[in-house]
C-alpha cells in the first residue's frame, strides 16, 4: 500500500491517505487492472474513494472484453462506478494520478497481479514509502 500525506489540496481534507491495491484473484485471469481503495486514518473503516486503474491501452481492453464500451471504462485511472465514493473522490482520483507519476510505485502496482500472489504475500512485499504532497499554489 502506498500512502500520501497532503496539505492544501482543493476539496481534500489535509492528512494521510492510503492506496490499498486489490487485485483480481482468479488464477487464470489476466485482466491487468487493479481496484484501489483509498483509506484514511481519520475515516476509520470508511472508504474515501474507489479507483479503478487499468494500465494497458484502450486496444488491449477492447480485445479483452470484445466491446468498445467497456474498453473505454477500463483503460487508465477512473472512479469505480460499482464501489463506494465520497465528496472527496474526484480530488482523490487526481491525487492517485499524481502518485502514479512515481515510476517505482507505477511498477509496484503493475507487477502485482503478474506475480499471482496471495493477499498475505502481497502484504509482505516492500511497501513504497509515504509521499508528501503540499500544494504551494494556493
Ligand atoms: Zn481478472
Amino acid at each position: 500500500m502506498r500512502s500520501a500525506t497532503v496539505r492544501g489540496i482543493p476539496n481534500l481534507p489535509d492528512g494521510q491517505y492510503g492506496f490499498l491495491e486489490l487485485y483480481c484473484d482468479e488464477p487464470e485471469c489476466d485482466c491487468r487492472r487493479v481496484i484501489i481503495q483509498v483509506i484514511s486514518p481519520t475515516s476509520g473503516s470508511k472508504i474515501c474513494a474507489t479507483i479503478h486503474y487499468g494500465w494497458e491501452s484502450l486496444e488491449f481492453y477492447e480485445t479483452w472484453f470484445r466491446d468498445n464500451e467497456y474498453g473505454r471504462e477500463y483503460t487508465g485511472a477512473t472512479l469505480d462506478p460499482f464501489n463506494p465514493q465520497t465528496e472527496n473522490s474526484d480530488a482523490l482520483l487526481r491525487l492517485f494520478i499524481q502518485v502514479l507519476q512515481d515510476k517505482a510505485y507505477q511498477v509496484f502496482v503493475e507487477v502485482g497481479p503478474g506475480q499471482k500472489t496471495s493477499t498475505i504475500q502481497q502484504d509482505s512485499r516492500a511497501a513504497p514509502a509515504d509521499l508528501t504532497i503540499v500544494n504551494t499554489q494556493g
